[in-house]
């Protein structure tokens, strides 16, 4: 590795207080290239972040060329348009069509990349739901076999694959395999969340292989896909990650991805933990990336303590993580106005769990650092990391109904002109 990447080992000493401070990078919505890619891990290992969980797949597009799915490049790959607007409503839309992939070899060299810097690359393959893309490209995985294209909407959709289908079975668990020997995997996150059962309720091949399992719930056919995909990945010797919302209490030998608290779903991981359950900390509400500072100011993210309330044996908790799904993410500046300083705030956590500095300290060395840390300085002001009420109550609406950029938009031609 070169001279410039020599790390400034004071900004981080002793030991981490946990193994796992990770990120993930959603490529689906909205697509990064493998510069980007580079510049985000060189931000991770200088901020001594080691797990990047890489969201290639999703409903609005399947990010990588395998050389045996041509469909996945001249399908998958490409949407017609793209919704925006704001969080909850997007009523606007694109048409200029979209499209971005990696190739094989552009996967091997960030993997390489990334494994240099004490990084571990942690694939995930989105499904049952939020396969979308991948029934456009191959319509014989869905219940009704119908043909669909890339969706430029979001939300939760009833594209889901027909897990009844024992060749659908196969067909994933033999691309799912393809992209452990691309990746090297040592972990995978096969997702789970969001799973419309719609379709399934309906099907007859789900149907029947509900009455071959001798259940009438088809939340156990859900159950029955995460089981054979867990099994099929442990016999590799590999770690199976799961999202927490869709998991259910017969889950077992999987790390939870605990990013939902919402109604018991908190309960019920805390409930987990407590059973001796490995679990990973992604707390929407302070960690997730894409929320603009009006939602989520700084000190917010900053304050988090990933020991939940009720937590009785911590040492559950391997690690924490900040994701940063891109519905409303494109392009560099935007990338780092809104995760940068955040992961600084992570690796702080990650690092120092409870015993980190006080805000006003981390800010300091964090405003001292940015070039280091970072590559460029971004130079973001207090008042747009941590607005005051007014600005916050004013933006919020504006946000959540017409237009997630609002905050960005504002700050832009004055503080990124140079990025
Ligand atoms: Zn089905």
């Amino acid at each position: 590795m070169t001279n410039e990447l020599l790390l400034k080992k004071e900004l981080f000493q002793g030991k981490p207080v946990y193994d796992y401070r990770g990120t993930m990078l959603d490529v689906s919505r909205h697509f990064f290239g493998v510069d980007e890619v580079r510049r985000l891990l060189d931000v991770m290992y200088r901020l001594r972040l080691n797990k990047f969980h890489w969201h290639f797949s999703d409903d609005q597009g399947f990010r990588i060329a395998l050389k045996n799915y041509p469909k996945l490049e001249e399908i998958a790959s490409k949407r017609s348009f793209t919704a925006y607007g704001g969080f909850l409503k997007k009523k606007f839309r694109d048409n200029t069509p979209y499209a971005g992939f990696y190739t094989e070899e552009e996967v091997r060299s960030i993997v390489s990349y990334a494994t240099e810097r004490g990084i571990e690359v942690i694939p995930e393959l989105s499904m049952p739901g939020h396969s979308s893309a991948l029934v456009a490209a191959y319509p014989e995985l869905s219940c009704s076999g119908e043909k669909i294209e890339v969706p430029g909407d979001f939300g939760v959709m009833d594209n889901v694959l027909c897990i009844g289908n024992d060749d659908v079975m196969r067909f994933m668990d033999k691309l799912l395999h393809t992209l452990v020997d691309l990746f090297e995997a040592k972990t995978f996150h096969i997702d789970f969340d969001e799973v419309r059962l719609t379709h399934l309720k309906t099907c007859p091949k789900c149907q029947a292989k509900m009455k071959e399992l001798g259940t009438a719930r088809v939340e156990d056919l859900k159950l029955y896909a995460k089981n054979f995909f867990r099994d099929s990945l442990k016999k590799q010797g590999l770690e199976v990650i799961l999202y927490n919302d869709g998991m259910e209490e017969a889950d077992t030998s999987v790390v939870c991805f605990h990013w939902d608290s919402r109604d018991k779903l908190g309960e019920r991981t805390v409930q987990w933990i407590n059973e001796g359950q490995q679990t990973i900390i992604a707390n929407c509400e302070y960690l997730y990336m894409d929320y603009p500072y009006v939602w989520t100011p700084l000190k917010k993210t900053y304050s988090f303590n990933p020991v939940l309330k009720g937590v009785a044996k911590p040492e559950n908790i391997i690690g924490v993580e900040a994701p940063l799904w891109t519905e409303s993410v494109e392009g560099h500046p935007k990338l780092a106005f809104n995760a940068y300083y955040r992961l600084a705030a992570l690796a702080e956590i990650g690092w120092f769990g409870e015993k980190r500095r006080p805000y006003k300290e981390f800010i300091k060395r964090l405003r001292e650092n940015e070039e280091y840390f970072f590559g460029e300085k971004l130079n973001i002001p207090d008042r747009i990391l941590n607005p005051n009420l007014f600005r916050r109550l004013r933006m919020t609406k504006k946000s959540l109904m017409q237009d997630m950029n609002c905050e960005f938009r504002e700050v832009e031609k004055f503080y990124f002109s140079k990025v």
